[in-house]
């Protein structure tokens, strides 16, 4: 038997997604646990992938991308945010946001820089900081209202600070940064390198009529920023893993070094279907509306219910305070949830490095209505 090398991620298990997954399935759970609709996209955006397959668009795409879809993307953009970024050298179609996050962080960390997370954090954040030797240094948020103190925040910068992650709307909480939030980071990152990655993959599910505050609007903001999305939100599509980043040419240029040799390029005739697709805008602009029908028929099904709605900015994500129903810590409610009331969810703990728990769990409302309502019956018996 050989001696294996010591892990480079000892203190890594298999994300809580896949876990609470399985045990909805062992279960026969109601799985609002991952983040997934559990309905079909939309035929049209099927029949142009089969439509491309069929006509032989089967080989390599280019590093960065398809010009098309990289076209449709800066346009969808400008619109949104006023903001201009050139198609091609500055927007890289990636195999989903967690490959465009691994690879921008693989392109600047090196061993001892710092890099500030906000938490609750998307798992993924932290792991790729240490693969490549960083440090993380983190801001927590709490519940109900996870906002941010940035005198905290500036306390955690350093000289040896190289980025800061966002995640805006954020998974798992729901909130949005406000323009106070913005104004605050202006303050803290002016006359320093750091770099942002914003991670925006929920940006076209905000609702109650906020707007979505991205980074590309402020050009102080945007000339150090790596701003990632997400076809898999926006399209009902999360098993076809497409996404991009979009940054100014110096940052592309690193990342995209690292991207050949992370996955080359994107699967084609998928980038050729979007392209077509997003040529009409009405197929996003109408997701938070969409969205926010499922988030009101979840909060109005339970609104009776002992358990406590936290507030819901955007995201297919709604939190729960659940303290009236139960004392257990939230990874042992969650699982008896799944057992016993076969609704699955994610506990926030899992979010935190230290495993925070304020008894919250989430919910994932991006199902069938008939979904939904199983799931409240459930929920309600309680
Ligand atoms: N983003 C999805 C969520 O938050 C899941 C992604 C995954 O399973 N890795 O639930």
């Amino acid at each position: 038997m050989i001696q294996l090398p010591l892990s480079k991620l000892s203190n890594v298990g298999t994300t809580i997604f896949s876990q609470m997954t399985q045990l909805a399935n062992e279960n026969q759970a109601i799985n609002l646990s991952q983040g997934f609709p559990d309905f079909m996209p939309d035929s049209e955006l099927l029949n142009y992938v089969d439509d491309f397959i069929k006509k032989g668009f089967n080989q390599y795409a280019p590093l960065g991308g398809m010009i098309g879809l990289k076209e449709e993307i800066a346009r969808k953009i400008e619109n949104s945010h006023q903001a201009i970024y050139h198609p091609d050298a500055e927007i890289t179609v990636t195999a989903g946001g967690t490959q465009a996050i691994f690879t921008a962080i693989a392109a600047f960390i090196k061993r001892d820089d710092e890099v500030i997370i906000f938490e609750p954090a998307y798992d993924c954040y932290e792991p790729t900081v240490e693969l490549f030797g960083g440090i993380v240094k983190r801001f927590e948020m709490k519940a109900p209202h996870y906002e941010i103190d940035w005198n905290a925040v500036k306390g955690l910068i350093s000289e040896k600070t190289k980025m800061i992650i966002l995640n805006n709307p954020n998974n798992p909480s729901g909130k949005i940064l406000t323009e106070n939030d913005i104004r605050e980071l202006i303050k803290i990152v002016k006359d320093t390198s750091i770099l942002i990655l914003s991670d925006e993959v929920y940006e076209n599910i905000v609702f109650d009529g906020k707007q979505h505050l991205s980074i590309c609007r402020y050009p102080e903001l945007k000339e150090r920023s790596l701003l990632v999305a997400s076809f898999g939100k926006l399209f009902h599509v999360t098993g076809w893993k497409i996404g991009y980043c979009a940054a100014p040419k110096a940052l592309t240029d690193e990342f995209r070094k690292v991207h050949q040799f992370n996955v080359f390029c994107v699967n084609t005739p998928i980038q050729l279907a979007l392209a077509e697709y997003m040529k009409n805008d009405d197929h996003y602009n109408q997701l938070s509306s969409f969205f926010q029908k499922k988030r009101d028929f979840l909060r109005q099904g339970l609104a009776s219910t002992s358990f406590e709605l936290l507030d819901c900015e955007g995201t297919y994500f709604q939190a729960l305070k659940y303290d009236k129903v139960s004392d257990k810590n939230d990874f042992d409610f969650a699982s008896e949830l799944t057992v016993t009331h076969k609704v699955a969810s994610v506990p926030f703990s899992s979010f935190y490095k230290n495993k925070v728990n304020e008894n919250v769990i989430r919910l994932c409302f991006a199902k069938k209505e008939e979904t939904l309502e199983k799931a409240i019956e459930n929920l309600t018996k309680i």
